[in-house]
């Protein structure tokens, strides 16, 4: 029974991912451009339309700073070094999102969400070199293992995003 009592609460908490990262994306839109990691980048989910300060310099910028920011200062394996870190990211889609904060299923204000099983991100349309991106890529290294930043600070990973400019 131990053994239950650990496990619920853990798969009500996939659930929850699972549904917060269905945001509008029943239709899955073409791929505009691929970052060096292999970030497959889309337009917006209802449109297609593109955030004025996303394209594919400051998208693959994003994803340099993050690597060499990371490398500086975290210690987990699943995030650093570089080489191995890009390597985690190829072949996950990214959608920025038409607001800079939104609202997710569960009716929680977010700037981004990321969804492990799908392998998908959405972030807010901020300058993705300095907004919710940044923090979602994280989790995509990490593999939301763990779903709630338990040790990003100790482990260096708040201090990385924060050197970027992200708060
Ligand atoms: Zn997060």
């Amino acid at each position: 029974m131990g053994y239950h009592v650990s496990v619920m609460p853990r798969l009500a908490l996939v659930v929850s991912l699972v549904l917060s990262g269905c945001v509008a994306l029943s239709q899955v839109g073409p791929v505009r451009f691929t970052t060096p990691c292999g970030l497959q980048v889309h337009g917006y989910a209802t449109d297609g339309g593109m955030p004025v300060q996303w394209n594919a310099d400051t998208v693959s910028e994003a994803e340099s700073r993050l690597l060499a920011a990371l490398e500086l200062y975290a210690d987990d394996v699943r995030v650093a070094p570089a080489p191995r870190a890009c390597a985690r990211l190829k072949g996950w889609h990214v959608y920025p999102h038409p607001d800079d904060w939104f609202v997710n299923p569960a009716g929680k204000l977010i700037a981004g969400t990321t969804n492990c099983d799908k392998h998908l991100v959405i972030a807010g349309r901020g300058d993705p070199r300095r907004w919710a991106l940044q923090h979602e890529l994280i989790h995509v290294l990490q593999r939301c293992e763990p779903w709630d930043h338990e040790g990003w600070r100790d482990g260096g990973l708040y201090p990385a995003l924060e050197s970027l400019g992200v708060e």
